[in-house]
């Protein structure tokens, strides 16, 4: 059966079409960022092109519409093809209380959602969007989120040597494995495993104080406190800590001041025999700008990574997601998902919820319609990156010839586009920085760091340049 947009429409009502979207957009952002721009957000009105979504206030207004407005726009347009434009508009008596408000929206919708309209349906709808933000609960004196568990952690043996390490600490922490170093790239699980010791070890009747902090948090908490000269406040609040687990500790690198005042923290903790646990997207000798008696620290306790999952794996922890979800799909598309999403857990899942949504507008969903589903999810044998592609589509980008780019010049026309190219055999091949030093005529390996780092700060800074960063990109992939 065809996706029919008015089949969509009909179905889904703008509760359901809104849920869906929150759904779709945890995937794609910081549950920190979720939990701000989009609690006591809504669909409240939908006429046939354009959507418009209540939100709180002014600050929201300007966020979602200038940071999210692509994304969200992107997502409901996926579900329902009529889609085509969003309006935000500010409700300033927003409920906090996510169910209350829905109902009336309900009630009040004159859209076609009147066979929703069931008192019990509504009920239903309510607890679900409760649920959804449940999952968003975080606790507030130990800053994990309860849905990391290790009882809904997949393990195969691209991640078992972490996890057998990370429920060592768990069951007997500061005594085992200090510090406890789990690295790995980007969405392998690394944030659900720390915090899964984090709840195991708070859920057990002999209280211990457990913190997770995020690093990017844990440098702002430093830098605030030198500002306001009360880093021993910051320091007295971290003592009685006995669990202290730090997110993507690569974060610290370079902020010469935070690593110095980190490097006391550790070391009145670890003199407790209190638990350290860190992650981070690479070991700690690839940490570039660590210093080294951190990194030496670091290395002292045990270090494990979590790497791909193969297969079979993937099929486990998509009935696993399944199974949490209380849903069911057909064998045949698990199949599918599980061989073609390759690239991390995060997408996995982010897959497999894209055709959870579709499978409840569209009962007869089939494999060549799931396929066309996952497109952005899939990377074809042909639209892998390589290093002539990442060089060819720079240059071109920059109106330049591919052997400008390695003229040893400091014209400013030249000098981005060779950073540029640099940072992206970095990021998407993961060429060593020295292997990027000798492609470019044998520079200094600091070279190649420093252009890489440039890049990926301006491109947290400059719209402009991440922009530009995401058309070269999108070139590199499609041919
Ligand atoms: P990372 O911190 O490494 O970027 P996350 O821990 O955020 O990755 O994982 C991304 C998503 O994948 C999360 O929703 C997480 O629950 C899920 N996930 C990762 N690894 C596993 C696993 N082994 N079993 C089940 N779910 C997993
Ligand atoms: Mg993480």
């Amino acid at each position: 059966m065809p996706l029919e947009s008015n089949v969509k429409n009909l179905s889904m009502n703008n509760i359901e079409l809104w849920q869906s979207v929150l759904a779709q957009m945890q995937f794609h952002i910081s549950k920190a960022n979720f939990a701000t721009w989009f609690q006591n957000t809504e669909i409240v009105d939908k006429n046939n092109e354009k959507i418009i979504i209540s939100v709180p206030n002014a600050f929201s207004k300007e966020w979602l519409s200038n940071k999210y407005n692509k994304l969200i726009l992107k997502t409901l347009h996926d579900i329902d093809d009529s889609i085509k434009e969003l309006e935000f508009v500010i409700n300033p008596q927003s409920s906090t209380n996510a169910g209350k408000k829905t109902n009336s929206v309900i009630n009040n919708s004159t859209s076609t959602n009147v066979g929703f309209s069931s008192k019990s349906e509504n009920e239903r709808q309510q607890e679900d969007i409760q649920l959804k933000f449940e999952e968003f609960k975080i606790n507030k004196e130990t800053n994990l989120n309860p849905r990391y568990t290790f009882s809904n952690f997949v393990v195969g043996s691209f991640n078992e040597l972490a996890h057998a390490a990370a429920l060592a600490v768990a069951d007997s922490p500061g005594l085992t494995y200090n510090p406890l170093f789990i690295y790995g790239g980007t969405g392998l699980g690394k944030t659900h495993l720390i915090q899964a010791i984090g709840n195991k070890i708070s859920d057990e009747a002999k209280k211990k104080k457990v913190k997770y902090i995020s690093s990017e948090k844990f440098v702002s908490g430093i830098v605030s406190a030198i500002r306001t000269n009360s880093m021993e406040v910051f320091k007295a609040s971290l003592a009685p800590i006995d669990v202290l687990i730090l997110d993507d500790i690569q974060f610290i690198a370079g902020k010469n001041k935070s690593q110095e005042e980190f490097f006391h923290v550790f070391n009145s903790l670890y003199e407790k025999n209190k638990q350290i646990i860190l992650s981070s997207d690479r070991p700690p000798n690839a940490i570039a700008e660590l210093e080294d008696r951190l990194r030496s620290r670091f290395e002292g306790g045990m270090i494990a990574d979590v790497s791909l999952p193969d297969y079979e794996t993937r099929l486990v922890i998509l009935k696993t997601k399944l199974q949490e979800k209380n849903s069911d799909l057909p064998e045949e598309i698990l199949d599918y998902i599980a061989a073609n999403v390759k690239k991390n857990i995060r997408e996995l899942e982010g897959a497999l919820n894209k055709i959870l949504i579709q499978n409840k507008v569209n009962k007869d969903l089939n494999i060549e319609t799931v396929k066309k589903l996952l497109k952005g999810f899939i990377f074809s044998p042909f639209d892998i990156a390589n290093y002539k592609k990442i060089i060819e589509t720079v240059a071109k980008f920059y109106n330049l010839e591919e052997k400008n780019l390695f003229d040893p010049t400091r014209r400013k026309e030249i000098v981005k586009p060779r950073q540029i190219a640099m940072f992206l055999l970095r990021k998407e091949l993961k060429y060593s920085f020295p292997a990027i030093a000798r492609k470019f005529g044998g520079k200094d390996h600091t070279t190649a760091i420093y252009a890489y780092k440039k890049i990926l700060q301006e491109n947290e800074e400059n719209n402009k340049l991440t922009e530009e960063l995401n058309l070269i990109k999108q070139r590199i992939y499609s041919g």
